[in-house]
């Protein structure tokens, strides 16, 4: 491993997907990375109180399990070793949109069906073996330490949450804040004297309930996933999942407080409800080994960092905390992991002005996914934002798009390379797939009338 000496010592709060993440990206230019959890970490394959979405469905996209693989190489092989599911993405799923399935047939997008809390472990386990890297568990951030004149971070405060009350400084020539979602980034820069960053929220009240089973060989004919995507009138969604060690993990909800009861037979009923009986067919006999939990989720919440004009040196904020995405579309693990190689990018060409330069880079890792996200949503009628003209032609087409796919498989190969974020949307407005969208839909009128 080449150390590209930019620094000492460089710290990260938070050791989720975003901070393994970032200290991988780190550990190539610093001589020694520390990552700062308020967790003890579990045992591997166990969910931890850190991260309450660790209990819920977690897709890894194609190229998210494309950049695990740049920054792991094997870790694919060794989650399948640990009974991961490997796979073409299109050829092991069954995609429900628009009233129908996708085609379905090799892709040449290989995939992987595991639990969150598994891959994080095994990225953590992974990351540790790099001898620059440590991670401090059961340690609170407080917040900042700063140079007098607060042009520059040169630290954190934190306490270990054992006995003792003491609080303690580390020094660091970076620090990057990868605490998530509910990140203090913006009150900690307010206190230093700076400006909070713009921040976009786009409310959608969506609900995960999420249980898990037990995976028979005879389970909808050996195939790996269900995804039942959102559509009218219900908006109700659906994803059932294999895992590691032959289980099923099955998350279903809707939009708005639409939630799927936490009781049994509730459970049952709302999966029964979706427009496709597949789910359903699965839990209603299959041995269930979770009780459902739920997860409320308020709103897509993006922080525009890259457009504040002062920024302390020696800081950086990273992953949900400055992008957290509505989960059904699936995409925040692989942004994170796309955050990872712009920074390492930024930092190939040294640390002067690395924020400026990696919050322009992050915003334009984030703004594809978060307007096919934010824009996806605006399908549905009570959520607020504007939807232009484009917006709405746009929904339009991707509709259309998914009812063409149903019959030609070039058009699902299309749709599945940009949902999982290999290939841009711009690819599904080619000529050569509208005129398939156009004949597609044509045919199918016609086959209606
Ligand atoms: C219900 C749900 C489902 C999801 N499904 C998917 C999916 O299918 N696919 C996908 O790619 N993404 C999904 N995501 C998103 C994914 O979980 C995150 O994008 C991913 O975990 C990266 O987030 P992060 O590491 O930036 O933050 P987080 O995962 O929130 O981690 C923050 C970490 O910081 C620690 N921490 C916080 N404060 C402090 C402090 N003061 N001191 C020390 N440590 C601290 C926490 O304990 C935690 O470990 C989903 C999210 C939710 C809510």
């Amino acid at each position: 491993m080449v150390i590209k000496n930019i620094g000492q010592h460089a710290i990260i709060i938070g050791a989720s997907m975003g901070g393994l993440l970032a200290a991988r990206a780190l550990t190539d230019y610093y001589q020694q990375v520390t990552l700062l959890e308020q967790d003890i970490f579990p045992a591997p394959g166990l969910n931890r109180k850190g991260v309450p979405q660790d209990r819920h469905t977690h897709g890894l996209l194609a190229k998210g399990r494309e950049v695990l693989e740049h920054f792991f190489p094997g870790i694919t092989q060794e989650l399948e070793a640990k009974t991961a599911v490997i796979g073409d993405v299109l050829q092991l799923s069954r995609w429900f949109a628009e009233g129908g399935y996708l085609q379905r047939n090799y892709s040449g997008l290989k995939g992987i069906l595991v639990s969150r809390p598994l891959l994080e472990a095994q990225v953590r386990q992974r990351l540790l073996t790099l001898p620059n890297v440590k991670v401090i568990e059961n340690c609170n951030v407080l917040g900042l330490v700063a140079t007098e004149d607060h042009t520059r971070v040169t630290g954190v405060r934190l306490k270990h949450q054992g006995n003792s009350n003491a609080e303690e400084i580390l020094n660091a020539e970076l620090v990057v804040d990868a605490s998530g979602r509910r990140s203090l980034s913006p009150v900690w820069l307010e206190t230093l004297g700076y400006e909070k960053p713009h921040e976009k929220q786009v409310k959608v009240n969506i609900s995960y309930t999420t249980r898990i089973y037990s995976r028979q060989p005879e389970h909808i004919q050996g195939d790996q996933a269900v995804i039942v995507t959102a559509s009218y009138p219900s908006w109700r969604s659906g994803v059932l999942l294999a895992q590691e060690q032959e289980h099923w993990i099955v998350s279903i909800g809707g939009y708005f407080s639409d939630r799927a009861p936490t009781d049994e037979q509730g459970f049952l009923e709302f999966a029964k409800s979706l427009p496709t009986p597949d789910i359903y067919e699965v839990i209603k006999d299959a041995e269930p080994l979770s009780e459902p939990t739920l997860y409320k989720f308020p709103s897509s919440q993006r922080r525009c960092y890259e457009k504040l004009k002062r920024f302390p040196q020696g800081y950086l904020v990273f992953g949900d905390a400055i992008c957290s995405f509505n989960p059904v579309y699936g995409q925040g693990m692989t942004i994170t992991a796309l955050e990872a190689i712009a920074l390492q990018d930024c930092l190939s060409k040294g640390s002067q002005n690395l924020a400026r330069r990696f919050f322009q880079a992050a915003s334009k890792v984030v703004d594809i996914p978060w307007s096919m996200a934010v824009d996806g949503d605006l399908r549905i009628p009570q959520v607020q934002g504007k939807r232009s003209l484009m917006v709405r032609f746009i929904n339009w087409y991707i509709g259309k798009l998914q009812v063409a796919a149903q019959q030609d498989l070039k058009v699902a190969i299309a749709f599945t390379k940009t949902v999982n974020l290999i290939a841009p949307p711009a690819t599904l407005f080619s000529p050569w797939i509208v005129f398939r969208v156009l004949l597609g839909n044509l045919l199918q009128a016609k086959t209606a009338n």
